[in-house]
């Protein structure tokens, strides 16, 4: 069963690249846009991860996590909280507010994944599937490790976060523009030129001594993982 992720957030925008991106992933996805519709969703059908913001209309992200968390039935819900900078996470910790984990926003979306399946690792491990494969290529995220036909493929970090994202969707092309905003983030200033980079040293590892090339270059269109 896919696990279900409620996102609480009034940005429509930031809400809607959540829901997309972790349904992309697998999950099963839904949005509430302030507190209180994020409990009564809660009563409706209990998700097993709630990724809730700190500043809400109605009921504050802080409220919703003190009022889920005084019912026993839902101590097992992970909760990431999305905290705006200046909110000091120390400060925010030392509430005791039950949430799992926080993230400062702004953030990049394999930022968030990562930290999602970290959590669910913790509070549901059965939920979560650790490996990805295409073709020869096997990626594990548990032990961080990739390999191409069975032979160890040492990867730097931001290599293989290239990897995890092409890897989620086979033969997909992502432009250059998609991947510096799933890797880097959007406030982040990174040059095009560094994506280039960055692909072309994963590729170079990914294909020493194996005949083919396991990445597409798609001419003005971006790059993909080869799925055929
Ligand atoms: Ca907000």
């Amino acid at each position: 069963m896919k696990p279900y992720v409620l996102i609480v957030e009034d940005e429509d925008a930031l809400a809607t690249l959540l829901h997309y991106n972790l349904e992309q992933e697998g999950y099963d996805a839904a949005i509430a846009h302030d507190g209180e519709e994020a409990l009564l969703m809660v009563a409706e059908r209990k998700p097993d991860l709630l990724v809730l913001d700190w500043m809400l209309p109605k009921l504050s992200g802080l409220e919703v996590c003190r009022c889920l968390r005084a019912a026993k039935a839902n101590a097992d819900i992970a909760i990431i909280m999305l905290t705006a900078r200046g909110d000091e996470p120390e400060r925010i910790r030392g509430l005791d507010t039950g949430a799992d984990d926080y993230i400062t926003k702004p953030f990049s979306v394999t930022e968030l994944l990562a930290r999602l399946r970290a959590v669910l690792r913790r509070v549901h491990p059965t939920l979560i599937d650790e490996t990805l494969t295409c073709r020869d290529i096997v990626l594990d995220r548990a032990t961080r490790k990739v390999t191409r036909k069975g032979q160890e493929v040492p990867l730097g970090p931001t290599e293989f976060r290239l990897l995890e994202h092409f890897i989620a969707q086979p033969g997909r092309v992502f432009s250059r523009a998609q991947l510096m905003d799933a890797i880097w983030g959007t406030e982040v200033d990174v040059e095009i030129r560094t994506v280039d980079v960055h692909v072309g040293r994963l590729r170079k590892t990914l294909n020493a001594n194996h005949p083919y090339d396991a990445i597409r270059t798609v001419r003005s269109a971006g790059y993909a993982l080869r799925a055929d």
